[in-house]
């Protein structure tokens, strides 16, 4: 896991300390109107008892700033169900608010720009689910976190790229059904003996990295360590070193500390990986996610000074989501 920690563990530094930590990743001229938010967002952040939470493909501005949480899906969703404060921020999109309020109902649970989505999660539908259950009686229903909640509300139980495989041979089946990231799917299928059926989505982000990619930067960067996240391809999958989700990418730079690494997945994540090893050399090319770069310093400060835009799970969809959610948290 990248660098999770509860709010407590990851207490806010001094201006200037903040900026040491990002200084290779800030321009200098930019950073005194950065400043302006991060103060404003952390004094509302003691005002309001709020945490933020940010995804790992946060920029490093709002990363190793204003966060309190930070991780993969998975760990946001565990330390969304501990935290003790009275709101959350969630510096990621939509899908990942929307597993923080079905795991604290009673929280206000805030994303600072409600566009952003995934291209996962709006490739698939709950009536879609409903019919691939009619055309599979009997298969249980393993769904990628990166769904709605009304999608999650369909299914048996969730999964995130970390735990996938774990998940669907704890359920001790022969055959599962697993949506709606065809290339997850694909690679986990390649893990295991239970026989997975896949559903055509992707990400935007993943499914542009190319096997030729992979050797154009062996070529160019001798000796590089490449790494894919496993929504990639599984043919761009095959030509890597190791495949894991960004948490499983993050411990395997900690652990081995290749000289020179490649993290073939969203652009930021490289950079906040670069602050915790600056004396690695990473190869970044840059896919971003344009939903998770709808998130900005200044509407993270305008979502806690307006407490908007407020993410709420109608009744009858939440319960069977946080069902399928809790169920992967106990399985994963
Ligand atoms: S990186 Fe891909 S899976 Fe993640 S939010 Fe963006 S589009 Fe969705």
């Amino acid at each position: 896991m990248l660098q999770t920690a509860t709010p407590a563990a990851r207490p806010n530094l001094p201006l200037p300390d903040l900026y040491h930590r990002v200084e290779k990743h800030v321009p200098a001229l930019e950073w005194p109107a950065l400043a302006v938010d991060i103060a404003a967002i952390l004094k509302l952040k003691r005002e309001k008892n709020a945490v933020v939470l940010a995804h790992n493909y946060q920029t490093p501005d709002i990363f190793h700033t204003v966060a309190d949480i930070v991780g993969d899906s998975l760990a946001l969703a565990r330390e969304a169900a501990r935290t003790d404060a009275d709101v959350i921020v969630l510096a990621g999109v939509h899908f990942m608010a929307e597993t923080a309020k079905l795991l604290n109902p009673q929280k206000t649970v805030l994303i600072p720009d409600l566009k952003a989505g995934c291209s996962l999660a709006e490739s698939i539908t709950a009536a879609d689910v409903r019919l691939l259950r009619a055309r599979h009686p009997g298969v249980p229903i393993v769904t990628y976190v990166n769904t709605s909640a009304a999608v999650k509300a369909e299914s048996d139980v969730c999964c995130t790229s970390g735990n996938a495989k774990k998940i669907v041979e704890a359920l001790g089946v022969p055959e599962v059904i697993m949506i709606p990231d065809e290339y997850l799917a694909r690679n986990i299928a390649a893990q295991t003996k239970v026989k997975i059926f896949a559903w055509k989505g992707h990400c935007e982000v993943h499914e542009r990295f190319t096997p030729a990619d992979v050797q154009e930067m062996r070529t160019n960067y001798p000796g590089v360590i490449v790494l894919a996240h496993p929504e990639c391809p599984p043919e761009v999958v095959a030509e890597c070193d190791f495949t894991g989700s960004t948490a499983a990418m993050a411990d395997y730079v900690g652990q081995k500390r290749p000289a020179r690494v490649v993290l073939l997945t969203e652009c930021s994540m490289s950079d906040n990986v670069a602050v915790q090893y600056p004396d690695l050399d990473f190869v970044r090319p840059c896919n971003l996610c344009p939903h998770m770069k709808r998130i900005t310093l200044g509407n993270i400060r305008h979502a806690l000074e307006t407490m908007t835009h407020e993410v709420t799970v109608p009744a009858e969809i939440a319960a069977p989501a946080r069902r399928a959610v809790e169920r992967m948290l106990e399985l994963g």
